[in-house]
């Protein structure tokens, strides 16, 4: 089992309110070059993007740090932020966040070269001003591999139950039948092209007639592809539409795939725009404002209605499932709320808790 080091970061560090005043964040590129002029700033033996890789049980942790300056013996986790007062204005579960990474790659580092201990930096870049921040802690290595551990142990006891998952599931998509006695026509050619683009992993554009049941003629092929023949298999199957029509004809579909086999232990998550889910809309995306946000990053024992507005973010422990799993329904649809699923990060969507899951 394989992770990287922000993913496990973010699975198991991110807690706290959801929060979003510490934007805007500045592009990719803006990151990477803001990246390349700290580098820069720093003497010729400064090094870049370390690959570092550390193992705990089956569980194998990778990343690249962001530099490691030998000359002060530091290694150095770069962020980039924009504006002066950005930097103020960030949430401390985000600082958290960036030293949880700082601190994994700090244990790498000392495993690989044996070090006995090692000064971390977290250095935010202002990309307007071109000025760092910087904050530094040394740390001793048995602190660091008691976070590694800590931070693996939690990813692992969510990741062996989300493989028995995948397993079950995908021996089922291997087995799913067409929930309908007959295909309409023209629908079976279509399903076969699905089929057979998915598995070799190309692209297909189509043009089809309303009334061929197009929507159930992609989403059963794709799914039954998805185990695959070989090489990797499909996790997840995206289904975009443009309208909010065509995101029911998609769920409907789900849900009759889910009628004709009501065991097949399938997760169906839709994602609305933020504008379109949001309950308090003369409220701000943060704790100090809305009761929605408060403990909506990590595990959120506190409010049973938090749940609402969790952007991204997986679940993490029992409690988080059983709640979950007996909050009410606001759907007006029979689809039944269960355990989110979801490794997405974005907060422009808010998951909006109508989830078909099993
Ligand atoms: S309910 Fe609205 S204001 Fe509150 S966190 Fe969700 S999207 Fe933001």
């Amino acid at each position: 089992m394989k992770v990287a080091v922000r993913t496990l970061c973010a699975f198991t560090a991110k807690a706290g309110d959801l929060d979003v005043r510490f934007t805007p964040a500045p592009t990719a590129l803006e990151g990477q070059e803001g990246h390349a002029a700290v580098a820069a700033r720093r003497g010729a033996s400064y090094q870049r993007e370390i690959s570092l890789s550390g193992q705990h049980g089956e569980l194998q942790v990778r990343g690249r740090a962001d530099g490691f300056d030998p000359d002060r013996g530091r290694l150095e986790e770069i962020k980039t932020h924009r504006g002066a007062g950005a930097l103020a204005r960030q949430p401390a579960n985000h600082r958290a966040l960036h030293w949880a990474q700082a601190m994994i790659y700090g244990w790498l580092m000392c495993e690989r070269d044996g070090r006995a201990q090692l000064e971390l930096a977290l250095v935010y870049f202002d990309i307007g001003s071109r000025r760092e921040t910087v904050f530094t802690r040394t740390l001793d290595a048995e602190a660091l591999r008691q976070h590694f551990v800590q931070c693996c142990e939690a990813y692992l006891a969510w990741a062996r139950s989300e493989q028995r998952h995948r397993g079950a599931r995908d021996a089922a998509l291997a087995a799913l039948r067409f929930p309908h006695g007959d295909f309409r026509t023209g629908q079976r050619p279509l399903a076969e092209a699905v089929f057979r683009v998915a598995r070799a992993g190309r692209t297909l554009m189509a043009q089809a007639p309303t009334g061929i049941g197009k929507t159930l003629g992609t989403v059963f092929p794709l799914l039954r592809a998805m185990p695959g023949l070989q090489g990797e298999p499909i996790d997840r199957l995206f289904f975009l539409t443009a309208k909010t029509s065509g995101r029911a004809l998609a769920l409907d579909a789900v849900a009759t795939l889910r009628r004709a086999e009501p065991a097949l232990p399938l997760r169906a998550l839709e994602l609305v725009a933020r504008e379109k889910a949001c309950e308090h809309p003369d409220k701000a995306c943060h704790g100090e404002s809305c009761p929605l946000a408060q403990g909506s990053t990590g595990c959120p024992r506190r409010a049973r209605r938090r749940w609402r507005c969790r952007s991204g973010t997986a679940p993490r422990c029992a409690s988080w499932r059983r709640r979950i799993a007996s909050a009410p329904t606001t759907s007006a649809r029979s689809w039944r709320t269960g355990p989110i699923w979801s490794s997405a990060t974005t907060t422009t969507f808010s998951i909006r808790a109508r989830c078909c899951t099993r």
